[in-house]
């Protein structure tokens, strides 16, 4: 056994319980085998989507006028959004020995069960966070917008460069709810602003609608998950709040969800996405309509035409209300 240990050796040795030399006692060790678990699950990645999709056509059909298509500028990152595929779990079974001397594939362990917390700082908690959705639930606009510029709620406001509240006329009669912001939105701190935005924007036009005029744009997370990572459960619980509050300011007479965290984040539900397309749905009574992620589009530029049925039953629905 070397006396100087890498990193992953240490790791190694750690995950199996395995004295380490120069390290402190067991119980230290042990504190900070957990540590370095929980890191790497809050690291996780998933690929990134190809730089090499294709440029999409507009959405094409008739009784509304067609734009042409706008370009679409290289974008630093991948977008976010259209169901990445699933990061990959930690797993004790997937730990591979490698010779000292060797090269080797990152040790992946089952994260330790977290110290349990006392129960009075665990209510102590929960009283905190009850307090600060019921003060989200009272704030106008400006307050909380503030709100969410400085929000550390969960740990993505530690790995953000901006919070992003949304894009658009909040005066608008429609509201489009996408995933997370990605890396061009989380330079800029505004929503929809790279690729995936601006295929949103052909779909808008698609519609006879633009985001300065007709529509708001928002997203589930206000913050960017490192590397486009799908979002966590804990992430959406933190940040709906502002959604919620969001919509009850905006009060859109119609809401369009993109992508399944979207339309599973507003209706609470975990139907996948290929269930709740094609039907009217409600959020607090207000018509909801899901369809795909314009992310997912520019990956799979073959649902397109499902996209268009599914905009035209959006436009469909607000004639309705306007009768
Ligand atoms: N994808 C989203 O869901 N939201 C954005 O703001 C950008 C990309």
């Amino acid at each position: 056994m070397p006396d100087i240990l890498s990193d992953e050796q240490r790791q190694f040795l750690q995950l199996l319980r395995m004295p380490v030399p120069g390290d402190p006692p067991p119980e230290l060790a042990q504190a900070k085998t957990t540590a370095t678990a929980a890191d790497a699950a809050a690291n996780r990645s998933v690929p990134a989507p190809s730089a090499s999709e294709s440029v999409p056509t507009p959405l094409v059909e008739t009784s509304v006028p067609r734009p042409e298509p706008l370009p679409l500028p290289a974008e630093e990152g991948a977008p976010v959004g259209g169901g990445a595929a699933p990061a990959t779990a930690l797993s004790s079974a997937a730990v591979t020995p490698v010779p000292v001397n060797g090269t080797r594939s990152p040790p992946t362990a089952e994260p330790l069960p977290p110290p349990p917390v006392p129960a009075a700082a665990q209510a102590s908690v929960a009283t905190v966070e009850r307090q600060r959705i019921t003060r989200i639930a009272t704030l106008d606009w400006r307050d909380l917008s503030n709100m969410v510029s400085t929000c550390q709620a969960c740990p993505l406001g530690e790995t953000r460069k901006h919070a992003v509240f949304g894009a658009g006329n909040p005066h608008g009669s429609w509201l489009f709810v996408g995933e997370a912001p990605g890396a061009e939105e989380d330079r800029r701190g505004e929503a929809f602003v790279g690729r995936a935005g601006q295929l949103l924007d052909n779909m808008l036009q698609a519609m006879g609608l633009s985001r300065d005029k007709d529509a708001y744009i928002a997203n589930i997370l206000k913050c960017r998950p490192p590397n486009n990572r799908d979002p966590l459960g804990p992430e959406v619980q933190a940040c709906t709040p502002y959604l919620q509050r969001q919509i009850a300011l905006l009060q859109p007479r119609v809401i369009v969800a993109l992508g399944r965290f979207a339309a599973q984040g507003l209706l609470q539900v975990d139907t996948p996405l290929s269930q709740l397309r094609g039907t009217t749905q409600r959020y607090q009574g207000i018509p909801l309509i899901v369809t795909y992620h314009p992310a997912y589009l520019l990956r799979n530029p073959i649902d397109k035409r499902k996209v268009w049925e599914d905009l035209k039953r959006a436009l469909g629905v607000f004639a309705e209300l306007q009768k």
